[in-house]
This record gives C-alpha cells, structure tokens and sequence, in this order.
C-alpha cells in the first residue's frame, strides 16, 4: 500500500492500528489540517470519535502528542487502551512513583514515546516546561477544552493557564477537544488558547443511537427498576439521582431487587470508588447508581443506558451525562423520570450556592430549558439539538416520536388551577390544591373553610394525576412560582393574562407507562442479531472476550467490543486475513488475541458450506 500522501497515511494508521475501514465525516479534515501543522478546536458529541483527531495525527509524525487531560482514570484508561494496540504512550501524574514518573519523562525527551497524557497543572511548571523544550513535540492535544471557559459547566482554572502554549511553542499544532460548548463557551476556548475562527470544526452533536426518553414521576426507584428490567437486564449502565443518600438507597432498592448495583458518590471512601470504578470497567453488566462525581473519565464504551431518577441542572449538564451511554455506536437509552419536586429542590440549591446573583439567574434559566425538556410535546432530539444550535428532522427515536403525546387545550383547567392557588392564599402545594379542586372532604380543607370556596369541587373533570401534572406544567411554565422552603405555589405576573382569559395554555397529557413488546432476553447488544447461530456464537464469543480479560486483567472491552464480536458472529472469519477485515480488529490485536477467538470461530458448527 503507498505511504506517500498524508491523507493514504492517516487512513493506513487507522486501519493497521485501531482496526477501523474508514473515518467519520470530521475526522479526516481535522486529522488532515493537524498533520499539515495547523491548529483546530473540535466539537464533537461524546462518542464522536474525538480521541482519533489528535492520536493519528501524532503517529503520523516525528515526535511525541501531548495530551492534556485533567483526570487521572482517563488518562489511565486512554493509556492502557492504546498500549493494547501497540502504540507507545504513558501518562505522568501524580500516582506514578518518583522513580516510573523520572522513566516515563526520560522516554519522553528521548522519543521512545507517541503519546503522553499530564494533567494541566503539572504541564505548566518550570520542570516539565524545561523537559518539554528537550523533547520533540508532534502536537498539543487539549482534551476537555471546556474546562477552559467560566462560562462552561467545568471550569477548572489551571486550564487557563494554558494559553502561554502559543507563545512559547509557536510552531507546534494545538488541538483542543470538547463534547460541550456553546457559543460563548467556543469563544472563549478559541481566545484563550490563541486559535482562529477558522480553526473551529463542529461536528454534528447527534447521537442517533440514543434513544431519549422522560416520564412523569411517581414511584420513581419502582419506575426505574421496570425500565431497567424490560429493558436493560444484565446490561451495564449508570443511575444518576441527585444527593448521596438518594443514591445510596436507590442503589440498595435496585439491589435488593436483585440487580448487580452499586453506589458511587464523593462522601464514599477513595479507595471504595476506585474498586467501585474498576469493577464497572472489568464487568458486565454492573449498575452504577451514582451522583455526578462519575462518569467523567469514563470511556467504557458499552455503557447500554443512563438513566436520571433527578433532573439534571442543564441540557448541557444533561447532553454530556447520556453521552455516556452507547459510545460503540450499538443502541442505547437515556432515560429520565421527572417530577417538579425535583425542580424545586434543584433550585433550592442553586439559590443557597456562593455564586454571585448573575450567575444564580443564568443557572434558574438554564434549569428553565431542561424543563421545558421534559415538558414538551416536539421530538426530544429537536429540542436538544436546536439548543445547541443544529437542526433535525423528528427522529423516530425518543419517547414523543414513537408514542405521539397528546395535547390538549387546557386554559380553562389552567384558569381553575390558578384561581385555586389564588383563593386559598398563595400558601400551598399542590397535593393540597389538587384536593381541594377535587372536593375531597379531609380535616384539614375543612378546618381552613376551603370547602366553602367557589373553586371547591370544580375540578371533577380530572383524576388527582391529571391535577399534579397540570400544576407541574404551570410551574414548568412559568405560570407559578415554588416557595423553595415550603413547596407552596405562587402566581407569577404570567398568571394575569391566562386568568383573564387573554392566553390560552396547551398541556400535554402524561402517557401511560409503556408495555414493552419485548420478551426474553433485553440484553440490548444481542437484540442486534436474530439468527439463533449467530447468537449462540456471540455469546461463545463473549465468553472468550471475558476469560482473555481475566487472564490479561484487562476491561473486556479493550480486547474487542461488542460491536466487532457481533460483527464475527455475522460473519464467521475463519482465517487471520478474513479476521482482519471486521472492524475494529487492529495488527497487535490480530496477533494477540486472533488466535483464541478464531478458536471459537471454528469450533462453531460450521453452516453447510457453499
Ligand atoms: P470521544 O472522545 O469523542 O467521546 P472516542 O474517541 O472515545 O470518542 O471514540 C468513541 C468510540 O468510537 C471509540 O470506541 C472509538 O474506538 C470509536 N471510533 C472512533 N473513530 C472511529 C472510526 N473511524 N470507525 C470506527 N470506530 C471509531
Ligand atoms: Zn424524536
């Protein structure tokens, strides 16, 4: 095959050594520009492909990539990754011992690496400083660029400091990486990093894979454990709900249900998290109930769903947890049961923080788009798209496309809601207010003389559900305020003009909790093939994948992932040459594992051959 132009080069890197056929649609032109020496900002979806832009660009080239990565388990996991490939690479950070970290910097100036990851504060000090001015560098590579910007979600300021790279090593191509960034985020990335307009390259920030999903809540852990058992049984996944003791009883409720559940959250010991870690990575099917301290750093590919039994503080915040899941590209789900209780003690927290009055407003806005979210009637995959500027067609792969969601015009039941909140003093929440527009008789109404109100009992027309959702779309509107303290509601000056019947309000009616079709088996990898054949040779397979993995102590998805196992099954190589061809089966991996899966492989009773 000819080496002789870049672009023959990068695609002969990408199959000899990640094993691939060909390059996503923004990986070549990024690839290509890095190459030839220039700089790029990347925006991709998690799962996009990201790490390939600044890895293939730095086995290109003379020299060694520099990889900035602020957390310690992915450059772990990204190191070990590309060592089961054949590439050189280390990572210098604090865990290594003086002595390794001494060897590691010596191969580095020496050029016996390609890749090194460090964290940006070690970057910046005079020592390594002076070890980077000895070593020939093929590219800076910023990965988790948001950090970069107060604006972002993340900001971390040793990032900033970053930006001393451009003066001092003017020659050497940056690339900086991120899966979130909106506009001003991007702005900030691209000055404080010394890039161009045109170094931007946006990749579509789709990931048709996932299937999104949100329901109202009402017994949220039993919600999530039928999701997860008609969907996901015996499949990896992570549960994100908002304090650590939701998570710890969340985690005991799935286990005691007798699903393989575990809770992560900072309050736990480190040496606790990083076996919890380590499991999820090493095993199948292992449910991480966690706060958001996880996941970060995680690049288990085979993550089948992400569930939220919380709302989450932003779409952005939202966008980045579900990019978890499905990162091989096979189905996946994120799902998300939402009830505006959530709401209001997300808010509560928000108000209670340090932060300054500004950034408190702009945190209730972005929490104001997430439910909207929740709430709304159009293709979830529109409404998160359109928030990060991109178009869509509907989807056919979320909760509204495939179970349309009614709406129907609800100002006068609105106007009832209201005025219920208006006459029985603006003190309330709204279980009581759904009683007393229901004419429920109990002490307590009584006792207040709210039976004698004229908005008692002229709410028959709705079921007590019916009422909680209709207050909970008013406040998701904007039509009442929540007392953070006491849960009551209030009328916002949006109320006026419903109440006086000069806006109509539309609501959307909650659906019935899905029966899912499926049967048997919801592992979600295998739904992907029919045939029996190639499903008990999958799980031959499989069973391979995890016995190598123990032996080599390795996640089994860096053996191979789900995706090329599945493509075997299909096609049933039965030589090295035909083994090379499925996708994702690189040179080194060839050689070191080829064997024992074209065991499996012809071992499996052959079809009667054509
Ligand atoms: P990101 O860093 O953007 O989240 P990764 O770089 O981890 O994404 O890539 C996500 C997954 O997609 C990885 O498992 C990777 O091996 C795979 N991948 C990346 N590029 C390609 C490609 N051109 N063909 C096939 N698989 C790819
Ligand atoms: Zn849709």
């Amino acid at each position: 095959m000819s080496v002789a132009h870049p672009e023959s080069k990068s695609l002969e890197i990408l199959r000899r050594v990640f094993g691939y056929d060909a390059f996503r649609p923004l990986q070549q032109q990024v690839i290509d520009r890095v190459a030839a020496g220039r700089n790029a900002l990347v925006l991709m979806p998690t799962g996009g492909g990201k790490s390939l832009c600044y890895q293939v660009p730095a086995l290109i080239h003379e020299g060694v990539g520099i990889v900035v990565s602020p957390l310690i388990a992915l450059m772990h996991d990204q190191v070990r990754a590309l060592r089961q490939l054949g590439v050189e690479a280390a990572y210098i950070n604090s865990s290594l011992s003086m002595a390794d970290a001494r060897d590691a910097e010596q191969a580095m100036v020496d050029g016996r690496l390609k890749l090194v990851y460090v964290a940006p504060e070690r970057l910046v000090t005079p020592r390594f400083l002076d070890l980077l001015s000895r070593t020939n560098v093929a590219l800076f590579a910023i990965d988790e660029a948001h950090c970069v910007s107060q604006w972002g979600h993340d900001f971390r300021p040793e990032y900033q400091q970053l930006a001393f790279l451009a003066d001092r090593f003017p020659d050497v191509p940056r690339i900086a990486l991120t899966a979130t960034a909106d506009q001003r985020t991007r702005l900030d990335i691209l000055d404080n990093l010394g890039l161009a307009r045109d170094d931007l390259f946006i990749g579509g920030f789709d990931r048709p894979n996932i299937r999104y999903t949100v329901v109202a809540k009402n017994n949220g852990r039993k919600q999530l454990l039928d999701f997860i058992k008609r969907e996901h049984y015996g499949d990896s996944g992570i549960v994100y709900c908002m304090s650590r003791n939701g998570v710890e009883r969340t985690a005991e409720y799935l286990a005691d249900a007798g699903l393989n559940a575990m809770p992560y959250h900072a309050g736990l010991d480190a040496s606790v998290r990083n076996e919890t870690q380590r499991r999820f990575l090493h095993e199948e099917g292992l449910v991480i109930v966690a706060t958001i301290a996880f996941g970060m750093g995680i690049d288990k590919p085979d993550v089948r769903f992400v569930a939220h039994l919380d709302v989450p503080r932003s779409i952005e915040a939202y966008y980045q947890e579900t990019g978890r899941a499905g990162r091989d590209g096979l189905p996946a789900d994120a799902w998300m049961t939402y009830g505006y209780a959530d709401a209001i003690k997300l808010r509560q927290l928000m108000q209670r923080s340090e932060a300054n009055e500004q950034q408190k407003r702009l945190e209730h806005l972005k929490l104001n788009d997430l439910l909207g979210y929740c709430e709304t009637t159009r293709c979830r995959r529109q409404v998160l798209l359109a928030y990060f500027g991109d178009d869509h067609e509907p989807c056919n792969n979320c909760d509204t496309c495939l179970h349309p969601v009614e709406s129907f015009d609800g100002t006068v039941a609105a106007q009832k809601a209201l005025s219920c909140v208006y006459r029985t003093g603006q003190v309330y929440g709204a279980g009581y207010l759904a009683d007393v527009l229901l004419g429920t008789s109990d002490d307590r109404i009584e006792r207040q003389g709210h039976d004698q109100l004229s908005t008692f009992g002229i709410g028959t027309e709705f079921k007590r559900p019916q009422w909680l959702s209709v207050f909970r779309q008013l406040v998701a509107a904007g039509h009442l305020a929540v007392d953070l303290d006491h849960g009551s509601l209030r009328l916002t000056q949006e109320a006026a003009p419903v109440l006086k019947g000069d806006e109509k309000v539309n609501f959307r009616k909650d659906p019935k909790p899905a029966k899912s079709q499926r049967t048997g088996s919801s592992d979600k990898a295998k739904t992907q093939l029919t045939d029996p054949q190639h499903l008990e040779l999958f799980d031959a397979l499989r069973e391979k994948r995890r016995s190598l993995a123990r032996e080599h102590d390795l996640p089994p998805y860096m053996i191979f992932h789900d995706a090329t196992l599945i493509e075997m099954a299909r096609h049933r190589p039965t030589t090295e040459e035909m083994l090379a061809n499925i996708n994702g089966v690189g040179r080194r991996k060839l050689e070191k594992f080829g064997p024992a899966f074209l065991e499996v492989l012809n071992a499996a009773s052959p079809n009667q051959s054509s």
